[in-house]
């Protein structure tokens, strides 16, 4: 198949990427939705916005990250070479601030003075604080009650850099309140405010600009990699939550004869409510603003996941990804939290870098991989830094004295 084309193709004018995508919105956000959409295609294309974000990526971001050669891990596992691409040293620690400061860019861009999002860990919530104290844009996120109490370090973070954190403490005071408090201030302030989505999730725009401005994860790890081995991976994977770091580090690749892998969450286990694999076990519907591959509950709500991974416990996944996968050009597949946190203590272990549980999700999948081809190479998105994860880690698995060896 060829697809030089396909980033012209897709998402098509409505955002549909095949039958996935699209904006579902309440009439109030319409225009909305259709001003950034406006704005981002004509000032994506200027050249003073290009020159300040590949400043700001050099000059705050740190970037390029570099691709690292995991020799130690690699001799253990065989003849198969792991290689990473170190989104955990991109500034703040992880790759979410790639599409932060696209947005911040754009809020500024557009005049607007305020960037408003939800989390749930706190990652997004960080970010985009870092980009709103950046740009000097005022910055709200809301958060669930529950979810407060249980990332204060984000949620100190969030307020150091300037950001009000708003508690919602309606129904399970979780994610799902967040975002609905999050739009309830966006349909009554958009005209002075972006309300900034964490993933390729959402109506369009979002799914477009988030992939656009995550891009570069790619594009750079495609150019590092033949510069250090004179070729390309034979593999490419990295974790998949709403499906950001993910698709930016896979796209650049797309018409290259690489093999394409995204590593979905399977917890504790099959059963719904033990783990968050929605490509793996989901279906199609509508939720969030957009139509793509969901779990859903008896009642066809967005059923409840778990992850050991905050930042993968979403029940959906980006359209892209369901439209990639249908289309037959990207797989997926699982890791489970026990391989999760098998990889976590092996990357310490053998290669000194602490990764995001998140991220491990890949490394484990890399790692049974490797094993199994016994040649060749395999180039892993490591999407962020685990410091976050260490206190969750120690309490639940100690130090890792009891990972096996090879
Ligand atoms: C949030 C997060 C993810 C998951 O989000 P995607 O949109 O799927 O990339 C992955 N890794 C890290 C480190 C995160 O913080």
């Amino acid at each position: 198949m060829d697809y030089s084309t396909y980033l012209k193709k897709y998402p098509t004018e409505d955002g549909y990427f095949g039958r996935f995508g699209g904006a579902y919105l309440p009439p109030q956000l319409v225009p909305a939705m259709e001003e950034i959409t406006q704005a981002y295609l004509t000032i994506c294309h200027s050249s003073q916005f290009i020159n300040e974000l590949r400043r700001i990526r050099k000059e705050f971001q740190g970037r390029p990250t570099p691709v690292y050669h995991c020799e130690n891990l690699s001799r253990k596992l065989g003849n198969c070479q792991i290689y990473l691409k170190r989104e955990d040293l991109n500034h703040s620690g992880a790759h979410k601030l790639n599409h932060c400061m696209g947005e911040g860019l754009l809020a500024k861009f557009m005049g607007k003075r305020r960037i408003i999002a939800e989390t749930g860990a706190g990652q997004h919530g960080v970010a985009l604080a870092t980009a709103a104290a950046f740009f000097g844009l005022d910055c709200t996120i809301y958060m669930g009650a529950v979810d407060i109490k249980k990332q204060a370090p984000n949620v100190a973070r969030m307020k150091i850099l300037g950001a009000k954190v708003v508690s919602v403490d309606k129904g399970a005071q979780t994610l799902k309140e967040a975002v609905d408090a999050a739009f309830e201030d966006y349909l009554q302030n958009y005209k002075d405010t972006i309300y900034c989505i964490g993933s390729v999730v959402g109506p369009h725009p979002f799914p477009m600009m988030v992939r656009d401005f995550q891009y570069v994860v790619g594009e750079e790890a495609r150019e590092q990699f033949k510069d250090m081995t004179g070729f390309l991976p034979d593999v490419i994977t990295a974790c998949v939550g709403g499906g950001s770091n993910s698709i930016g580090f896979f796209l650049p690749f797309i018409n290259d004869p690489v093999d394409i892998v995204g590593v979905e969450p399977l917890g504790r286990g099959e059963k719904l409510g033990e783990h968050a694999a929605s490509m793996t076990y989901g279906s199609e519907g509508v939720m969030h603003g957009f139509d793509s591959i969901m779990l859903k509950d008896a009642n066809g709500n967005p059923a409840p996941v778990y992850s050991i991974a905050s930042g993968l416990d979403y029940p959906s996944v980006g359209p892209e990804h369901a439209f990639l996968r249908e289309i037959g050009r990207v797989k997926y597949d699982v890791a489970t939290d026990l391989e999760t946190v098998d990889a976590f203590f092996k990357l310490s272990r053998y290669e000194g870098i602490i990764p995001a549980l998140e991220s491990s999700h890949a490394v484990a999948y890399a790692m049974k991989l490797a094993k199994k081809m016994g040649k060749g190479s395999i180039l892993v998105n490591l999407s962020g830094r685990g410091d976050k994860d260490l206190d969750y880690v120690i309490e639940h698995y100690g130090y890792g004295e009891d990972f096996k060896e090879f």
